[in-house]
């Protein structure tokens, strides 16, 4: 028998005296707390067997600690933006009350607590003309985008945002508080930059700022009937793109809804995603040509302050379901966009929200100053499919986004980003690491966490 068969009443027998482990607030299934739980991705169950509202690393190792002596397991959770679903024979670790984030505006880093938000520290760092390498939405978590990598709106001007990661401070599965920089244990620093929570909570972590005040970028959206066109120049006039401009393009299809501009809703529209750091003449001159393909229904493109950088893509702010299909591809080819046009575009019956193209190269290809688990630098593009698993299309949207993706195998290089379509299928280490990654993360796992208290969501370990 597991934890997870024991009915209620034993479950919370096992359970008795964590309160007294843990000074943060502790709640169980039923108890005020237990709601904040609930992930930003409505589309994972997560039913933890208790939630622990830490507010200092001390709370997370006393619950990792007590999890690990009565057999339970612990996972974590600041935003739920890359939940997965969360059993009850685990622990819930919510960081979201811990913010903090301090900002040294000559050294240009910053400091920031494990629940942070990137909008906290776009806020913070911003009065200093100073930028932080976030993802295409400032409401996700810095330590959980971090810890995968980072793949964000300037990636090809600036590389990838673990890169600019100075240091952790973390607890280990076996309950330990330490630090973890490049001198600092150098096993742990390397596998938290890209091994999302195999090797521990994460419970700071120090970075670097960059002096960007503004970017002159934005969207071009299109009608989708123009999503031939503009999906075909955008592929020819991407390989004409310095590394100094980071570009995307996503099919939109978004609902009728508060926040969706008039223009954008209840239709197929294509999006031209645009970053450019310097040269701004330079880049205005080659968005001209995507200017010239089609005539944009909406127009966003201008020279704005950094901590603008959210309105590039406009994610979508509100919790709502979601499911990903996701790959790395080696080229994007005529017959590619083809491949994507009849999947997504205009007539094709998609019931995807977003289709995702996202140019990489660059700055991601070039190795960080120190080694990461991070893999697949070489890949060309990554595409993701986001859809909205509704009953009673839920299924029907899961396995039309995957087999666009499996169409694209012909290009695909077999990767997945640690970041884009969480999963805790057994196969998925495989396609995010390479093998030496993948076994040097699970042997570290087994140093860090002997007795596999982290052994939730999408960790490496070695198969049973
Ligand atoms: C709208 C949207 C836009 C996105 N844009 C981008 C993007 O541009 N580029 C990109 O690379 N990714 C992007 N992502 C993916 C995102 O970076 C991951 O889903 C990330 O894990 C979210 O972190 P979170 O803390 O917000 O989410 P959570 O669901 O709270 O955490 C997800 C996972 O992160 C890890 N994690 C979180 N906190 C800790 C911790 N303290 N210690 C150790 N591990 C931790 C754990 O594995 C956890 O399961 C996007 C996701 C969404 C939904």
């Amino acid at each position: 028998m597991t934890l997870t068969d024991l009915p209620y009443d034993d479950l919370a027998d096992a359970l008795t005296g964590l309160r007294a482990h843990v000074a943060a607030p502790v709640a169980f299934p039923g108890e005020a707390g237990y709601e904040q739980a609930a992930p930003w991705n409505l589309a994972a169950t997560v039913q933890p067997a208790a939630v622990v509202l830490a507010t200092t690393a001390y709370d997370i190792a006393n619950t990792v600690g007590f999890a690990g002596r009565r057999g339970f397991r612990v996972t974590v959770q600041a935003t739920g933006h890359g939940a997965l679903s969360v059993a009850s024979d685990t622990i819930l670790v919510v960081t979201a009350g811990m913010t903090g984030c301090t900002v040294d505006p000559v050294a240009r880093t910053a400091r920031v607590a494990a629940g942070a938000t990137w909008q906290h520290v776009l806020d913070a760092a911003a009065p200093h003309g100073l930028a932080a390498l976030c993802g295409s939405s400032p409401n996700v978590g810095v330590v959980g985008y971090l810890t995968g990598g980072g793949v964000g709106p300037l990636v090809r001007t600036v590389g990838l945002s673990a890169d600019y990661v100075r240091s952790f401070e973390l607890v280990t599965g076996a309950g330990e508080v330490l630090r973890a920089t490049p001198e600092e244990n150098p096993d742990l620093f390397w596998g938290l930059r890209g091994g999302k929570s195999t090797l521990g909570i994460v419970t700071a972590v120090e970075i670097d700022l960059l002096p960007i005040p503004e970017f002159y970028g934005g969207s071009l959206y299109f009608d989708g009937a123009e999503a031939p066109l503009v999906l075909r120049e955008w592929a020819r006039w991407c390989a004409e793109l310095p590394e100094s401009i980071s570009t995307s393009v996503a099919l939109l299809q978004l609902p009728e809804m508060p926040g969706v501009p008039e223009p954008l809703a209840g239709k197929l529209t294509i999006a031209v995603r645009y970053v450019a750091v310097d040269e701004f003449d330079d880049a205005e001159r080659r968005l001209a040509t995507l200017r010239a393909a089609a005539r944009p229904i909406l127009d966003t493109v201008g020279v704005l302050p950094y901590a603008a950088i959210g309105a590039v893509h406009a994610d979508p702010v509100d919790p709502m379901p979601t499911c990903e299909s996701h790959t790395l591809l080696r080229e994007f080819t005529s017959e590619t966009v083809e491949v994507i046009l009849a999947a997504a575009g205009p007539d094709s019956g998609s019931m995807q929200t977003i289709v995702d193209v996202r140019m990489l190269g660059g700055a991601l290809a070039r190795e960080g100053a120190h080694r990461s688990a991070f893999c697949h630098r070489d890949a060309a593009y990554a595409v993701t499919v986001i859809g909205v698993p509704a009953p009673p299309i839920a299924e029907a949207v899961r396995s039309q986004a995957d087999a666009l993706v499996a169409e694209l195998t012909p290009w695909s290089t077999g990767g997945q980003l640690p970041n884009f379509a969480p999963s805790d299928d057994a196969g998925r280490a495989a396609r995010v690491y390479d093998e030496d990654t993948r076994h040097w993360l699970a042997a570290l796992a087994e140093r860090y966490d002997p007795a596999g208290v982290f052994r939730c969501g999408q960790v490496v370990r070695f198969v049973d």
